[in-house]
């Protein structure tokens, strides 16, 4: 059984910004509170966490969640507000007592290690001084334990990063287009997450409509936008979206059927 589990859904300065007083930003939905964007899928048949990304409030995240455990981490690119949180994978290294692998496509590898590289280095016989980790370019499906999973590379603008499937389930942030033959890889899902950033376009996001033409085009049982801005309250995104379309929240957990 496979279950996604949001960490945060806010696009790259989190929900509420900072010295903004819009009235998103000054919401009393605990749903408009979003942090950098980030999220688990948790096999539990196999007891692995796959965690994607390493917001900048991973901790308070982890925190939130009881998230003790980390197997993997699948990395989209190297934006800031997706690495953020990079040094507290450090207490993971320490509860898992082991290095960690870090998957990533080449060119995210590459700012990685630039700036990170601490991390990537032995330096101590124990866990927990620093993230003790193994990095590793993919450039198609790889398979760190039980199960497969695929890359999915789209386009952040010009920049070519990564989603992720395993079995049934997909998450796809900061895409602004999405080849056709990725698309192919995104086809029989149980639950696609993709990025919704507002209503009007932007260069280098999807758009809420953008992303729901897609989803329409994919035609997944379930689907969830995330990496909002402050243009859009929870309520209100969730107006724009067709049935079987739902914008995610910080916490929100999905249990992803494994016949879809
Ligand atoms: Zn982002
Ligand atoms: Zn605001
Ligand atoms: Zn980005």
């Amino acid at each position: 059984m496979l279950e996604l589990t949001f960490l945060g859904t806010g696009t790259s300065n989190g929900i509420p910004v900072i010295g903004c007083d819009c009235e998103v930003c000054t919401s009393t939905d605990p749903r408009d509170k979003r942090t950098r964007s980030s999220a688990i899928i948790r096999d539990s048949e196999h007891d692995r966490v796959y965690l994607i990304d390493t917001a900048t409030e991973l901790r308070s995240q982890a925190l939130a969640l009881g998230l003790d455990q980390v197997d993997a981490i699948l990395m989209t690119h190297a934006h800031a507000d997706h690495t953020g949180g990079f040094d507290d994978l450090r207490r993971f290294n320490e509860l898992m007592a082991r290095h960690l692998p870090v998957y990533a496509n080449s060119i995210t590898a590459a700012m990685l290690e630039a700036r990170f590289a601490y991390a990537f280095v032995d330096q101590y016989p124990f866990y927990g001084g620093k993230p003790d980790l193994t990095l590793h370019e993919v450039d198609g499906p790889f398979t760190p334990y039980e199960r497969e999973i695929v890359p999915i590379p789209v386009f952040h603008g010009k920049l070519p990063i990564l989603g992720y499937r395993i079995g049934p389930v997909a998450y796809v942030t900061d895409a602004k287009t999405i080849p056709d033959e990725s698309r192919d890889l995104l086809r029989n899902l149980d639950v696609l997450v993709l990025n919704g950033l507002r209503e009007r376009s932007h260069p280098t996001h999807l758009s809420v409509p953008e992303a729901v033409e897609i989803i329409a085009e994919l035609q997944p049982r379930r689907a969830f936008l995330t990496h909002l801005s402050h243009e859009l309250s929870h309520v209100e995104a969730s107006q724009l979206l067709p049935d079987g379309v739902e914008i995610a929240y910080d916490g929100l957990s999905v249990h992803v059927s494994d016949s879809p």
